[in-house]
């Protein structure tokens, strides 16, 4: 028999790993990935179902590319334990997987514990997986009267998505500027600076929506009162807002604390970079926005696709008895929408370092934009498509 590879997630990281196992191993590995939703919703892009200018449906694709031209075995299902002493996954539904390799890319579970306020049926919105409250925040939104008050938690680093936030917040004042310009954005971010692309942003802020948006560096939400949408801070601040949208502290999906793999600070995965093989269980790779990062490494769909490339290599050099490559370098670069139309970047270069055994970002290597721009834009809608391409085939 073939040797068998099982996937747990479907999201950027898994997907595009079940995808390169089943491409580089010409066919000779059998994939099964295992994912709970009907389709693959795209969070990057997400922002611009808040700012109106496109649906959730523009974000959605199947998974047929993988089960048809790439011969993916999907199990819609969700996977509640692993014995990686006998290499077995159980799905809910009560069935078994046999693997030689497993490939976990949970992405993250949110801490509501840590807000205790804060419930966890969507009476209050994080909107930070997309799909159904994307498009319920676009529709308070939406709701809102003009003069309202937008007010956007963001949670201490390392989260999803490092720019996100940012760019959302510019989503709902370019909303507001065109529709309700009395209304206000408030974000609370529980930082000390703008976590990334900080100056760039707060002068897009100042130059395009002074007056909108309004930023409060080092408001920590520990609590919530859902009836009155106030966010309590550390300090004990109050700030009622007509939306609120609490982004909880996250830590790797559900799955990997249940079964142990969060081994860092009980929150991320530490792997090997060289293979993302899990330092806590051997023949158990973990990659995505679960994994304890490298210095510097944001939690990104564009850092997720790398590490399933390198994750894919590795699992099918190991799995025909060869070594895998020793010198991985990675790349990443985060796009965001300042308007309907203008765009910012930032990237880098990361490139593993065999005496610290991590991976250390090139020096000189990346950048970040001067100003916004409409070709920028061109570039980001780009982006989006060939990684979809590339997750999905
Ligand atoms: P996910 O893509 O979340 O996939 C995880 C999958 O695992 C899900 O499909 C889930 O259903 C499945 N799963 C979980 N548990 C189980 C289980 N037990 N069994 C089976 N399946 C399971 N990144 C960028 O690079 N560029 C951007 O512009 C960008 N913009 C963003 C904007 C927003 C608003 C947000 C929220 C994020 C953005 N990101 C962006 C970050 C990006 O979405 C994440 O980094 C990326 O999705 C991580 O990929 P992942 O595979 O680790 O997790």
């Amino acid at each position: 028999a073939k040797p068998h590879v099982v996937v747990i997630g479907g999201g950027y990281g898994g997907a595009a790993a079940a995808r390169y196992v089943r491409i580089w191993s010409g066919g000779d590995i059998d994939v099964t990935l295992v994912e709970p939703n009907p389709t693959f919703i795209s969070c990057p892009l997400s922002n611009l179902v808040l700012g109106g200018s496109r649906q959730i449906a523009d974000l959605t694709r199947g998974y047929d590319g993988l089960t048809g031209r790439h011969g993916v075995q999907l199990v819609r299902d969700s996977a509640t334990g692993i014995d990686v002493a006998k290499r077995t996954v159980v799905l809910s539904s009560g069935s078994m997987l046999v693997y030689d390799r497993l490939i976990l890319a949970p992405g993250i579970e949110f801490l509501f514990n840590e807000l205790p306020g804060m419930p966890a049926n969507g009476e209050i919105l994080h909107a930070w997986k997309a799909g159904a409250q994307t498009v319920a925040l676009r529709a308070q939104l939406e709701a809102m009267p003009d003069g309202g008050v937008y007010a956007l938690a963001v949670p201490p680093a390392p989260y999803r998505c490092p720019p996100g936030p940012y760019e959302r917040a510019c989503q709902v004042a370019h909303y507001f500027s065109r529709h309700k310009p009395r209304s206000k954005v408030l974000l609370l971010d529980a930082n000390e600076d703008v976590v990334s692309k900080g100056p760039l942003f707060k002068r897009i802020w100042k130059e395009r929506y002074g007056g909108i948006i309004e930023y409060r560096p080092g408001f920590r939400t520990v609590d919530i009162d859902a009836p009155t949408r106030t966010a309590i801070s550390e300090l004990g601040e109050k700030v009622t807002a007509d939306v609120l949208n609490v982004i909880p502290p996250h830590r790797a999906g559900a799955i990997a604390a249940k079964t142990g793999l969060a081994n860092a600070n009980a929150r991320w995965c530490e792997v090997d970079f060289v293979t993302f093989e899990s330092t806590q269980a051997a023949n158990v790779h973990v990659i995505g926005d679960a994994i304890q990062t490298a210095p510097l490494m944001p939690k990104s769909a564009h850092m997720a696709n790398q590490h399933a490339k390198v994750c894919a290599a590795a699992v099918v050099d190991l799995l025909s008895g060869r070594a895998p490559f020793a010198a991985p370098v990675l790349t990443n670069t985060c796009y965001s929408y300042v308007s309907d139309q203008d765009v910012i970047h930032v990237a880098s270069v990361h490139a593993y370092d065999a005496a610290k055994k991590t991976l250390l970002v090139v020096p000189g290597s990346g950048g970040l934009s001067k100003d916004a721009s409409a070709l920028e834009g061109t570039y980001a809608q780009s982006w989006a498509a060939n990684i979809w391409a590339d997750t999905l085939g």
